[in-house]
């Protein structure tokens, strides 16, 4: 029988040691039988994609492509794409040039190319308070520390922003950068209001400090369009995240970065050093369905089903657990829950999987151990009915605890 045990334990890097499981991929294994309505992962409702059009703009790929997209490519990725990515973000405000784009799989590939550019051991990485788990996990992984900002249903606060860089000065810490996920925010659903984007954006440059800003949901408004992109007021102080994963899909893993241009000469070499190129294969698809389908009607589409739910989420916790503060997104996948004091959204998880009701601890998205009674809802995946179902085992869980937390809780702090 094989056995779990490692013999490379001292050969690893120190690096390696700090790769854990992530608490949201945890859980994918349990979460993913059907009889568990799953508010944990954070997946896009691909089945709102019609597939003719994908087999619509393979077709017309493998007809003027066919040759190309099945070969390797530039390790800056296909120019047609980069320009095809500019009318993107001018729909947010941004004016780029297609010499200053990157392509990369996924965001999450720039996140990491971007952290192995800037992140030395001990080097301080600022983020709001509560934070994307997946950014997380690559600025662990290189050792570097997450100091979080406060941040209220207007996004991060830039007063609260000031004084961390002050104190981290003052301790002579270096700060590399500020990451932020401006718009409908993972996991907290809320939006950077635009009169704070200004002052934060001054807060940095005056203290020299690079902003990485992460924009995958910013289309996915459901009333009114976000603020102008952060990369649309500045373009030296800015390295700006897109992708196609929620507004086409996470398969194709095709992200893209907009960075200065010596910042993008590195990205590049760094793409090159770890992956040659970015999948011919899947640029290409990506290009075709944005040249043939009505990708803006698609994204429309998304924006209809993601609003339904949203809705039926917010329902569902007015009728279920009207107690509890929840944030109110006006877009994206995700709420933000406030438990009552003293309960552990992670203790709870398994009690909550035993009702068949999964959702990711608030201890995922913040690198110092809090948000112990916070906890992540994802309403983008499963049906308003089983938003409603799931949202109804949860209360059954939640209430429960509540009072034996003030039952015994309270006696035992007497
Ligand atoms: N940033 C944020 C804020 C995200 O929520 C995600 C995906 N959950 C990513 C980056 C990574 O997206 P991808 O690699 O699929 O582009």
């Amino acid at each position: 029988m094989r056995q779990n045990l490692d013999n490379w334990l001292d050969a690893y890097s120190a690096r390696a040691h700090n790769l854990s499981v992530s608490e949201v991929r945890a859980l994918f294994a349990v979460v993913s039988r059907p009889e568990v309505v799953s508010l944990a992962g954070g997946m896009p409702y691909v089945a709102a994609l019609p597939k003719d059009l994908l087999r619509e703009a393979y077709d017309a790929m493998m007809k003027s492509n066919g040759d190309l997209a099945i070969q390797y490519g530039g390790g800056q990725g296909d120019a047609k794409l980069r320009d095809q990515t500019r009318e993107l973000m001018a729909l947010e405000g941004i004016r780029s040039s297609v010499e200053d784009i990157v392509i990369t799989t996924g965001s999450q590939h720039g996140l990491e190319l971007l952290s192995g550019l800037f992140l030395d051991k001990g080097d301080v990485v600022l983020a709001e308070g509560p934070s994307y788990v997946g950014a997380l996990g690559i600025f662990r992984h290189y050792q570097a520390h997450v100091e979080h900002v406060l941040t209220d249903n207007d996004g991060m606060i830039p007063s609260a922003l000031e004084s961390t860089i002050k104190a981290l000065k003052a301790q002579s810490r270096k700060i590399k950068f500020l990451y932020l996920v401006p718009n409908f925010a993972n996991p907290s659903g809320v939006t950077l209001a635009k009169a704070r984007r200004a002052k934060i954006l001054e807060l940095c440059r005056k203290n020299h400090i690079l902003v990485i800003e992460d924009n995958p949901y910013g289309l996915l408004f459901f009333d009114k369009p976000v603020p102008d992109a952060l990369r649309s007021m500045d373009e030296e102080g800015i390295v700006y995240l897109g992708s196609f994963s929620k507004i086409l899909a996470p398969g194709f893993r095709v992200g893209y970065v907009l960075a200065p241009p010596a910042i993008r000469d590195k990205l590049v070499l760094a793409n090159e050093s770890a992956i040659l190129c970015p999948s011919s294969f899947s640029q290409m698809m990506i290009s075709s369905y944005l040249e043939h389908a009505d990708w803006k009607g698609q994204v429309e589409t998304f924006r209809g089903v993601y609003r339904e739910r949203r809705d039926a989420a917010l329902s569902a916790m007015e009728e279920h657990l009207p107690q509890l503060e929840t944030t109110r997104p006006d877009g994206g996948f995700y709420l933000w829950v406030t438990l009552p004091d003293g309960l552990d959204s992670k203790a709870m998880l398994p009690l909550a999987v035993k009702e068949l009701v999964a959702y990711t601890p608030g201890t995922a998205f913040y690198g110092d151990g809090t948000g112990q009674n916070k906890l992540r809802i994802c309403y983008s995946y499963p049906t308003p009915d089983r938003i409603n179902l799931g949202i109804k085992r949860l209360s059954t869980v939640i209430n429960l605890q509540t009072e034996l937390q003030e039952t015994f809780g309270k006696k035992g702090k007497k």
